[in-house]
């Protein structure tokens, strides 16, 4: 998963792109980049957060222009390597930057065909570069001298018709505008968005709405599946949707990826999150379990505890205290780092818990690495009962789609029923949303439930996951 904005002002955008990129800094926080383009591209890409890789105030004012488009990576295949920052770019037949969220499915045989058909080689393991590099082929085909909005638009569906998998894109076309596209499935989010200014509008794209209300722009609406939307340097806006499949927005964005302030599809994440939240309590009542309160994890389970705990009418109570400066858990390297950092990452309040049975509810369950600390955790603060909640459904199918769980034999879940998982956490029970259930929070909006359902909405074959997988495995290995 990653975040991306690009913006089309008309003065300097660097500063806002810096602002912007810290607001979706959550999306990842491996590697940040920034290209901005002035008669020429010009380009800051570095490892770690925002602030760090953008410190240099001198260095950041050579970012001129008012056209560009920055990254925050977050590495789900490759080693976390300068080389495979965001953004990247060519410089044929146009001047072309372009960022990427989600991932490419046809790695191998695109990589293979943009050699030997296109004679483009790539210069990384980041897939952003196979979709430039088609963008960049399909554009050569063209007649350069007389080049059209439609010819970029042909491009574009043509690029869209090679590359498979999940992707939302912002790409500077030199001298010319700023475009963005989605796959036909819109499985990633993005979002388009205006400021008025004396000078005229201004357009910028991103990940998240928080994302521009940070910068001063106001919402116009989220990129349907398939759309491309091409702005030019007189700032008008050309929108098309040539190549569309049935909608799969990735479901996961509102249970964990997003940020509780975005708005995406016109549904707020955090009111999302308290109807998953409040879901949860019908499965809850049928197993009889009577809590004295509910807890969450924080910070992303707040509102689903609170949705809970308003339905079943139980206190909800803030039960665990959490050290914002330690890393992120999930992606370290290795089971006894992620061990460690979850330790020193929560604490226990322990007079909210001790004696007290407890509903602790978190997004979801992937490994199972938090939940087992967490009950080890308040069992030894004197909680007398723990009920583990999970407001996702068990996730047992790898995300092919760009998001961070790609190894089957990884996830708890895989091969065991709920009581053995609950046993295998030290809970006393373990409630999961039901799938049906979180369908019918989206009966409005075709949502992608691949990793709880195994129905992957672009026809995934066996030959994509053992890809993946092996990527996986191997960058594992080089992060050990
Ligand atoms: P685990 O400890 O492996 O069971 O992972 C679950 C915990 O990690 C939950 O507390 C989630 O908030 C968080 N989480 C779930 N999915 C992801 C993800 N793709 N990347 C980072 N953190 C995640």
């Amino acid at each position: 998963m990653c975040g991306i904005i690009g913006i089309l002002g008309h003065h300097q955008v660097a500063e806002d792109l810096i602002y912007g990129l810290n607001s979706i800094q959550h999306r990842g926080q491996d590697a940040a980049g920034i290209v901005a383009f002035d008669e020429t591209f010009r380009m800051m890409k570095g490892l770690g957060l925002v602030n760090r890789v953008f410190e240099d105030e001198e260095a950041v004012s050579r970012l001129r222009g008012r056209l560009g488009i920055g990254h925050v990576r977050y590495s789900t295949i490759g080693a976390n390597e300068v080389l495979d920052a965001q953004p990247f770019f060519v410089n044929y037949p146009f001047g072309l930057a372009m960022a990427h969220n989600g991932n490419v499915n046809n790695f191998r045989s695109l990589r293979r065909s943009l050699y030997e058909d296109d004679h483009r080689l790539l210069d990384s393991s980041c897939d952003v570069e196979l979709i430039l590099y088609a963008l960049a082929s399909e554009l050569e085909k063209k007649d350069l001298k007389h080049f059209t909005n439609e010819d970029l638009f042909d491009a574009v569906e043509a690029t869209q018709r090679r590359v498979e998998g999940a992707y939302s894109t912002i790409t500077i076309v030199a001298n010319r505008g700023l475009l963005a596209f989605a796959d036909p499935y819109g499985i990633r989010p993005l979002v388009f968005g205006k400021k008025t200014t004396k000078e005229g509008t201004c357009y910028a794209f991103a990940s998240e709405s928080a994302c521009l209300d940070y910068i001063g722009f106001e919402v116009i609406r989220d990129l349907e599946p398939g759309e491309v939307i091409f702005i030019d340097m007189d700032q008008k806006v050309h929108s098309q949707i040539r190549y569309r499949k049935r909608q799969a927005f990735c479901v996961f964005e509102y249970i964990y990826f997003a940020r509780e302030d975005s708005r995406i599809h016109k549904r707020g994440v955090a009111h999302e999150r308290v109807r998953m939240g409040k879901a949860l309590a019908r499965r809850f009542r049928q197993t009889g379990l009577q809590p004295d309160i509910v807890i969450d994890v924080p910070s992303s389970a707040y509102f689903f505890a609170s949705g809970l705990a308003e339905e079943l009418g139980i206190p909800y109570r803030r039960g665990l205290s959490k050290n914002n400066h330690v890393g992120r858990s999930f992606i370290s390297p290795n089971q006894a780092e992620r061990e460690k950092v979850v330790r020193l990452k929560l604490n226990p309040l322990k007079d909210v818990v001790r004696g007290r049975k407890i509903a602790v509810v978190d997004d979801s369950i992937v490994r199972g690495t938090t939940s087992r600390h967490l009950v080890r955790l308040l069992r030894e603060a004197g909680a007398k009962e723990i009920y583990m909640v999970s407001a996702s459904p068990p996730i047992r199918h790898p995300c092919i789609y760009g998001i961070d769980m790609s190894i089957k034999r990884e996830m708890i879940a895989t091969g065991l029923s709920v009581k053995e998982i609950s046993k295998k956490i030290g809970a006393d029970a373990l409630v999961y949303q039901r799938l049906s259930d979180l369908r019918r929070l989206y009966r409005g909006l075709p949502i992608c439930d691949a990793c709880f359902s195994g129905e992957y909405p672009t026809g995934a074959t066996g030959e994509v996951f053992k890809e993946i997988e092996m990527e996986r495995e191997c960058s594992n290995n080089k992060k050990k």
